[in-house]
C-alpha cells in the first residue's frame, strides 16, 4: 500500500480539470443549446449541413458555413472548424417525420445519421471519481489521526498497534539504574522487591508465590515516576514498554482495546519485562455508574480490555505493569485490587535531605565554583520537585552563560530559583511614581502583617521589581510540614489581605492589584469551610466530592448559603484583623514603604531594623527545630535567600 501524501491531491485535481478540459466544448463561452423550436426554425431556414441524432433523444445539428454568422451572431468567430448546436427533442419519430418533410419541401438537403452516445470516458470518470474522492479524504484522515499530525505520518492500517516505546535490554548508554534516582528511598525499597522477581523468579514460584502483577505509582507531577519505573527495568535488565495512558485513546471505538492487546502480545513474546503506563488515569479512570449519561464507551472498553490483560483467563506470566498517576482516587476500584495493581507506591515531593541528593545527581554534569552548595540550595527550594531541581540546575547554567562566566555560580542558582517562582524580572515595565507607591505600600502591607502574626510564614525579602505577570511580591520560607492548622491558616489569610488592606488605609483607594490575594484567599476560605469543617456554624462538616460529574451539591441550599455566609464572615475578620495590624504599626510600615520605593527590594535584615525581632520568631524556630526540617532553623533569614510562596501584588 503506497503511503498517501497530498501529491495523490493535487493529481487528482489536475486530473479533474484535464477532464474538463478536454470533455468541454471547445469555445466553452458560446450558448450551443437550441430549443426545439429554434431548430425547427434554423432547419426551415435552411441552415443545416448535417444532422446527428443520438439514442438519448438529443440532437446535434451542424451549420453550413455560410449561416454561421446568422446562427451564432457575435460568437461567430470562436466557433471552430465543424459549428454544430445541440438540441434536446422529445422523441426521434417526431424528429423523423419532420425532417422528412424539411427534405421533401428542398429546406434540408445534408445527411441525417443516428448514433449510439457512449462517452466512455466520462461514464467512467464519474462512476470511479466520487469513490476516488472519498477513499483519497479517508487516507488523509486516517493519517492525520494515527500520526497525531507528526512528520512522516503513519499507515492508517496500524491504529489498533500499540505505541509503546521500547528499550530493549542491554541498552548500557541509556540504561538508568537506581543509583540516578535520588532520595525516594521508601519507593526504591518496594520496587527493589519487583526487581528481585524478574531475576529470579524460581526464588519466589518455587515456594508457591506468585510473581506480583503491577505496582501503581502515585505521586504530584516530575517527583521521578518515570525515572524510578525505568530504573526498575535497567536493574533488573529486561525490556521496558512505556507509553502513555492517552497513546491508547483514539478517536475510533475499539482501537484502545486492540492497542492494549497489541502491547501484552508484544510484551509477552518479550517476557520478563515490564510494561509502564504513564498517566494512567488517562485510561483508567472510574467507569461511569450511569451508563446513560457521561459514559465514555472507547476508554470504558479500553479499561476493560486492560483489566483483563492484567489479570483475566489468558493470565500473562513475567509481564509486570508499572503505571504512574497523580490521581490515584479517581482510578477504577477493579484496577486497583489485589491481583491487578497489588501495591501503592507513594512517590512524594522530596524533603530536604532527598533534595540535597537530586541536587547532588543533576550538579554532577554542571560545571561549578566552589560557592556552590547542595545544602544551601535545598534549603532554598522548599517544595520543589526533582524535575523543578533538574530545572533549576539547567536554568543556572544558562544564566551563568548568558554572564560569560566561566562556571555556575551560587547567585546564578539563586536568580534561577527566583526565575522559576517568579517569573522574568522585567525591568523595564514603565510605571508612575504613584503606582509604584501603591505597589510599595501593598507589598510592605503583606510584610507589616506577616511580621506580627505568630504563625505566619518568615519573610525573606520584599520586593517592587515586576517579575513574570506580577508587579510586586513578598517571598516567604513557608515551613515544610503536613499538617496545617486553623491558626495557620488564617494569619496566612490576613497577611495575604494585609496588601488591600494597606492600599485602602494609606491611599484611600483600593485597585485591582489586589485580585491575585482576593481569589487566593475564597479559595482558602471555601475550603476552610466547606471541605475542613473549620467554621463554627459548620463543624466537623466536609463536603468534598471526588465525582468527576456531580451536577448536584451534595448538601441543600440552606447550607449553601450558610457557606457563602461564612466566607464572607471569614474573610471580614481577617480584613479587620490586618486593618488593625497595620494602624497600630502605622509608622513603620511607612517607613518600610518608603524603602521598598528607594530600594527596590528589601530583605527580612532591613524589616528587622525597622520593627525590631520578630516577636514570634523563636517560637518558629524552636517548632521547626523539633522536626525533621531542623535544617531550616538554622536559616538565618538574613541571608540573601528568596524563597516560597510567592504573594503577588
Ligand atoms: P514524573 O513523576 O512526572 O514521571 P519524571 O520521572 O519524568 O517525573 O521526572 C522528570 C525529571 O525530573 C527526570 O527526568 C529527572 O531529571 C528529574 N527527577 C525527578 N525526580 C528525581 C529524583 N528523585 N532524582 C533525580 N532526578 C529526578
Amino acid at each position: 500500500m503506497p503511503r498517501f501524501n497530498l501529491s495523490w491531491l493535487y493529481m487528482f485535481i489536475a486530473m479533474t480539470i484535464a477532464y474538463l478540459y478536454f470533455t468541454s466544448d471547445d469555445n466553452a463561452g458560446i450558448n450551443r443549446q437550441l430549443t426545439y423550436t429554434e431548430f425547427k426554425n434554423m432547419v426551415n431556414q435552411g441552415y443545416a449541413s448535417k444532422i446527428i441524432a443520438y439514442n438519448d433523444n438529443t440532437v446535434d445539428m451542424f451549420v453550413k458555413p455560410e449561416h454561421v454568422k446568422d446562427v451564432f451572431k457575435d460568437d461567430y468567430k470562436k466557433v471552430g472548424r465543424s459549428p454544430s448546436m445541440h438540441v434536446e427533442v422529445g422523441s426521434i419519430d417526431a424528429l423523423d417525420s419532420f425532417l422528412e418533410k424539411a427534405q421533401e419541401e428542398g429546406h434540408f438537403t445534408g445527411e441525417i445519421s443516428y448514433e449510439k452516445k457512449s462517452d466512455f470516458f466520462g461514464a467512467f470518470f464519474w462512476n470511479i471519481a466520487p469513490i476516488f474522492f472519498i477513499v483519497a479524504i479517508w487516507l488523509f484522515i486516517m493519517r492525520r489521526m494515527s500520526g497525531g499530525g507528526g512528520a512522516g505520518g503513519i499507515n492508517p492500517f496500524s491504529v489498533g498497534k500499540s505505541k509503546a516505546q521500547v528499550y530493549e535490554k542491554g541498552d548500557n548508554a541509556n540504561r538508568i539504574t537506581f543509583k540516578d534516582v535520588a532520595g525516594q528511598e521508601g519507593a526504591k525499597q518496594e520496587v527493589q522487591e519487583i526487581v528481585d522477581f524478574l531475576k529470579q523468579p524460581e526464588k519466589y514460584t518455587e515456594l508457591g508465590g506468585k510473581i506480583p502483577k503491577g505496582a501503581l505509582l502515585v505521586g504530584p507531577p516530575g517527583t521521578g515516576k518515570t525515572l524510578l519505573a525505568k530504573a526498575v527495568a535497567g536493574e533488573a535488565d529486561v525490556p521496558f514498554f512505556s507509553m502513555s495512558g492517552s497513546d491508547f485513546v483514539e478517536m475510533f471505538v475499539g482501537v484502545g482495546a486492540s492497542r492494549v492487546r497489541d502491547l501484552f502480545r508484544q510484551a509477552k513474546e518479550k517476557a520478563p519485562c515490564i510494561i509502564f503506563i504513564d498517566e494512567i488515569d488517562a485510561v483508567g479512570r472510574a467507569r461511569s455508574k450511569s451508563p446513560s449519561m457521561g459514559g465514555n464507551d472507547e476508554r470504558e472498553s479500553t479499561l476493560n480490555q486492560l483489566l483483563t490483560e492484567m489479570d483475566g483467563f489468558g493470565t500473562n506470566s513475567g509481564v509486570i505493569i508499572l503505571a504512574a498517576t497523580n490521581r490515584a482516587d479517581i482510578l477504577d476500584k477493579a484496577l486497583l485490587r489485589a491481583g491487578r495493581f497489588d501495591r501503592q507506591i507513594h512517590v512524594d515531593l522530596p524533603d530536604l535531605n532527598e533534595r540535597k541528593a537530586v541536587f547532588e545527581v543533576h550538579l554532577k554534569p554542571l560545571k561549578l565554583d566552589d560557592t556552590v552548595d547542595p545544602e544551601t540550595l535545598a534549603r532554598q527550594t522548599p517544595g520543589f520537585s526533582g524535575a523543578d531541581i533538574a530545572n533549576v540546575c539547567n536554568e543556572a547554567a544558562l544564566i551563568a552563560a548568558r554572564h560569560k562566566k566561566n562556571a555556575v555560580g551560587k547567585q546564578d542558582f539563586l536568580d534561577a530559583v527566583d526565575r522559576i517562582i517568579g517569573g522574568l524580572e522585567k525591568k523595564t515595565k514603565i510605571m508612575t511614581t504613584h503606582e509604584k507607591r501603591t505597589i510599595a505600600l501593598h507589598e510592605a502591607g503583606h510584610a507589616t502583617i506577616s511580621w506580627f502574626l505568630e504563625h505566619a510564614n518568615p519573610l525573606i525579602k520584599v520586593t517592587i521589581v515586576p517579575r513574570g505577570r506580577a508587579l510586586g511580591a513578598a517571598w516567604y520560607m513557608p515551613e515544610e510540614r503536613q499538617i496545617t492548622t486553623k491558626e495557620q491558616m488564617l494569619d496566612e489569610m490576613c497577611a495575604t489581605l494585609g496588601g488591600r488592606a494597606a492600599e485602602e488605609l494609606f491611599t484611600g483607594h483600593i485597585s485591582t492589584g489586589a485580585m491575585n490575594d482576593l481569589e487566593r484567599v475564597t479559595k482558602q476560605a471555601y475550603g476552610m469551610i466547606a471541605y475542613a469543617g473549620m467554621s463554627d456554624k459548620l463543624p466537623n462538616l466536609c463536603y468534598y466530592n471526588n465525582e468527576e460529574y456531580s451536577f448536584s451539591k451534595p448538601y441543600s441550599d440552606r447550607t449553601a448559603e450558610l457557606i457563602d455566609e461564612e466566607v464572607k464572615r471569614m474573610i471580614n475578620e481577617q480584613y479587620e484583623r490586618a486593618k488593625e495590624v497595620l494602624t497600630a504599626q502605622k509608622e513603620g510600615h511607612n517607613q518600610l514603604a518608603q524603602l521598598l520605593m528607594e530600594k527596590e527590594v528589601i530583605f527580612a535584615e532591613d524589616v528587622e531594623k525597622i520593627f525590631g525581632k520578630r516577636p514570634w520568631a523563636s517560637r518558629s524556630e524552636e517548632i521547626m527545630n523539633q522536626g525533621s526540617t531542623q535544617v531550616l532553623a538554622e536559616e538565618k533569614a538574613n541571608e540573601e535567600t528568596p524563597l516560597l510562596e510567592n504573594k503577588e501584588a
